[in-house]
C-alpha cells in the first residue's frame, strides 16, 4: 500500500505529517511513500531529501490523494481534501470530531475510514501516539521563545561591570504538558519562575522542573481537581481566591505564561484587565488558550498587541507551526508509530482493528459509519 502527505491547505501551516526519516521508517514497515511537491518545504525538508530517502514527490495535491492508500495529514481535512476521499482510504490527521460534524459526516458518506490523531487516548500505551502533548510541548517551548521576543530584558540574573540586573519573573498559569514545557524552558533560562495549577498534583511537577507552586489557600484544594486528570470549571468562591492571587502577583511579574483550560468548554478569564494594567511596562503576556478564547481578558486571537500602559499580549495560535521543522518531526513519529499499530505484519497493509483501544478510540468513521464518540478504554 502507499502512504501519502499532501502540502497542507491551511493558511500559514507549516508543517508536513511525513518527514524524510519518518518516510523511511515507513517503508520498513512495507509501505511505499508519496509526498506532494513542496509538502515539506516550509518545514525546512527539500524534495530533495525525500527522493533520496525513497519518497516518490507528485505534482499536485489531486495526484497525490489518487495515489495515496493512507493520507497523512497535520489539520483537519477542508471540504475540497473530503471530496477526495474515497472508499476504504484511511486519513489520519488532527480532525477534533466534536466540533466538525459535518467533515465526519462528508468523510463516512465517502466510505472512508478517518483516525483523528487528537482523538487518541491517553494511556500509557498510546504516548508514542499522543500528538496533542508532542504539540502542546512544543507550544510551550516556543511560548517563552515568544515572551523572550518581546521582552527587553535578560531572562537571568547577571552581576556585571556594568551593573546588577534582576533574574526575570515569570508566572507559568495551568501546568498541563505546554505548562510544565513552559517552565522548563523559563527555568532553563535562568528566570525566577511560578506556577499555578487548579489541580493540587502538579505541586510536585512544578516543583520538579524548578519553579515555586503558587499556593491557593482554600479549604476545599480538590476544588477545581475534575475528574481523570483534567480540570472542571472552578466555583466562584475558587475562582475569587485565584484572581486575588494573580492581582497581587501582577505588579511584581515580568511575563505571564497563560495555559489553562477546561476540556469542551472556552478558556476561563484569569488574567483580567485590571491585572494587565497593573503590570510594568514592557512585561509580557502570552496566551496559550488563545483560541479557545483566551485566558487573559484582552487577548486578540492570531494577534500581538501592546497596551497603552506598554504590556505586550500575544495571541498566536500557530506555535506549533512555528518551529515546523520540530513539529514535522515530532508529529510524523507520532503518526509513524499510529501505522506500527496498524500494520502488525509490517507488510505495508492495514489492519485496522477495532478491537484495539487505541484504534478504537481514535477512529471517528469506519466502513460507512460514524464511531464518534468511543467507549471508554479498558485499559490504563
Ligand atoms: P489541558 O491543555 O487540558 O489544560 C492545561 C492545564 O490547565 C491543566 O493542567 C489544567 O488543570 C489547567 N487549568 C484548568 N483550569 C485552570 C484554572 N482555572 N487555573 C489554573 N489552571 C487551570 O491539559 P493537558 O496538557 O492536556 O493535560 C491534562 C491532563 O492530561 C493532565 O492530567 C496530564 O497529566 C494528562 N495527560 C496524560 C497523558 C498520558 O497519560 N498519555 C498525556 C498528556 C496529558
Amino acid at each position: 500500500m502507499k502512504i501519502g502527505a499532501p502540502k497542507e491547505t491551511y493558511e500559514g501551516e507549516a508543517r508536513v505529517a511525513m518527514t524524510p526519516d519518518s518516510a523511511a521508517q515507513l517503508q520498513k514497515l512495507g509501505y511505499d511513500c508519496v509526498i506532494e511537491t513542496g509538502a515539506g518545504e516550509a518545514a525546512g525538508f527539500s524534495n530533495a531529501a525525500y527522493k533520496e530517502a525513497g519518497v516518490q514527490v507528485v505534482k499536485t495535491a489531486a495526484a497525490l490523494w489518487k495515489a495515496a492508500d493512507v493520507v497523512a495529514k497535520v489539520r483537519p481535512p477542508s471540504e475540497t481534501e473530503i471530496k477526495r476521499l474515497r472508499d476504504g482510504q484511511t486519513l489520519i490527521s488532527f480532525f477534533y470530531p466534536g466540533a466538525n460534524e459535518k467533515l465526519m459526516d462528508l468523510a463516512k458518506g465517502k466510505g472512508a475510514n478517518v483516525i483523528a490523531m487528537d482523538m487518541v487516548p491517553r494511556i500509557s500505551r498510546a504516548q508514542k501516539m499522543d500528538a496533542l502533548s508532542s504539540m502542546a510541548n512544543i507550544a510551550g517551548y516556543r511560548a517563552v521563545i515568544e515572551a523572550g521576543n518581546n521582552f527587553g530584558r535578560f531572562f537571568t540574573g547577571q552581576v556585571t561591570a556594568a551593573g546588577k540586573v534582576p533574574p526575570a519573573k515569570v508566572l507559568i498559569v495551568g501546568a498541563g504538558v505546554a505548562g510544565l514545557a513552559a517552565i522548563g524552558t523559563a527555568t532553563s533560562l535562568g528566570a525566577m519562575t511560578y506556577a499555578f495549577d487548579v489541580r493540587p498534583e502538579v505541586s510536585e511537577q512544578i516543583e520538579s522542573m524548578g519553579a515555586e507552586f503558587v499556593f491557593l489557600e482554600f479549604e476545599d484544594s480538590q476544588d477545581s481537581a475534575g475528574t481523570g486528570g483534567y480540570a472542571a470549571p472552578s466555583s466562584p468562591e475558587f475562582r475569587e481566591k485565584q484572581l486575588e492571587k494573580f492581582r497581587e502577583l501582577a505588579p511584581e511579574m515580568d511575563i505571564v505564561i497563560t495555559t489553562a483550560l477546561i476540556p469542551n468548554r472556552d478558556a476561563p478569564i484569569l488574567w483580567t484587565e485590571d491585572m494587565v494594567k497593573a503590570m510594568k511596562p514592557g512585561s509580557v503576556v502570552v496566551d496559550l488558550a488563545a483560541e479557545k478564547g483566551g485566558n487573559c481578558e484582552l487577548t486578540i486571537m492570531d494577534e500581538k498587541i501592546v497596551t497603552k500602559n506598554g504590556v505586550t499580549i500575544v495571541g498566536y495560535t500557530d506555535f506549533p507551526s512555528r518551529m515546523a521543522s520540530q513539529a514535522s518531526t515530532l508529529y510524523s513519529t507520532n503518526i509513524r508509530h499510529m501505522m506500527t499499530d496498524l500494520t502488525p505484519e509490517k507488510d505495508g497493509q492495514v489492519v485496522h482493528n477495532m478491537e484495539d483501544d487505541v484504534i478504537r478510540g481514535a477512529t471517528v468513521t469506519f466502513k460507512g459509519d460514524i464511531t464518534f464518540p468511543p467507549p471508554p478504554p479498558k485499559i490504563k
